[in-house]
């Protein structure tokens, strides 16, 4: 709980600098962005709802896991993307909206795990590698499936999150996960 209130008093302190227009300089701007990104990221590594995967489920191996991703974000850095298959390597920053997204959800109540956030191979011009989704294989500790009771209100509350695009089960390879998108 302390970690959370701390949270809530850092981006009260942001989005204040940020409606008194303090500063308007754009390296400014995108210093206070990354500052934002490196929070929430933070906040969601320590949060107990939020599980990140530390391996792809290809069994592929490289920099570029959920949990890998957030602690790159953490740090300021862009998050890696794979390089097998489709994925096309390099790096992107983790969108920030996105990132409220995930933090909202902890805060409704839901628990889940990341599978992949820009790692990891998707289609071919698959959002993940613009750092805009993320992937779940379990919502409140029950893995996603057609049986899983937990999917119709958690896919709810991401598109009112703003998720503007949420697949899983139903749609042609999201069997056994929901893909949440900004
Ligand atoms: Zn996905």
């Amino acid at each position: 709980m302390r970690a959370a209130s701390s949270l809530v008093v850092v981006l009260l302190v942001l989005i204040t600098v940020w409606t008194t227009g303090a500063c308007s300089s754009g390296s400014v701007g995108s210093y206070r962005s990354a500052s934002v990104r490196q929070t929430l990221a933070h906040s969601l590594l320590k949060n107990p709802r939020v599980g990140l995967a530390n391996f792809h489920v290809s069994g592929r191996r490289d920099s570029a896991t959920a949990m890998d991703n957030m602690r790159q974000a953490e740090r300021g850095a862009p998050s890696m993307r794979s390089s097998y298959q489709r994925a096309p390597g390099g790096s992107v920053y983790l969108d920030i909206q996105m990132l409220w997204g995930m933090h909202y959800l902890t805060k409704s109540g839901w628990s889940y795990r990341v599978t992949e956030l820009a790692g990891g191979s998707h289609s071919k011009k698959s959002s993940h590698y613009r750092g805009l989704a993320f992937d779940v294989d379990y919502i409140n500790g029950v893995k996603v499936g057609r049986g899983n009771r937990h999917l119709r209100g958690f896919m709810w509350k991401c598109r009112q999150l703003g998720a503007r695009e949420v697949k899983g089960p139903g749609t042609p390879g999201h069997s056994s996960h929901v893909h949440v998108e900004w």
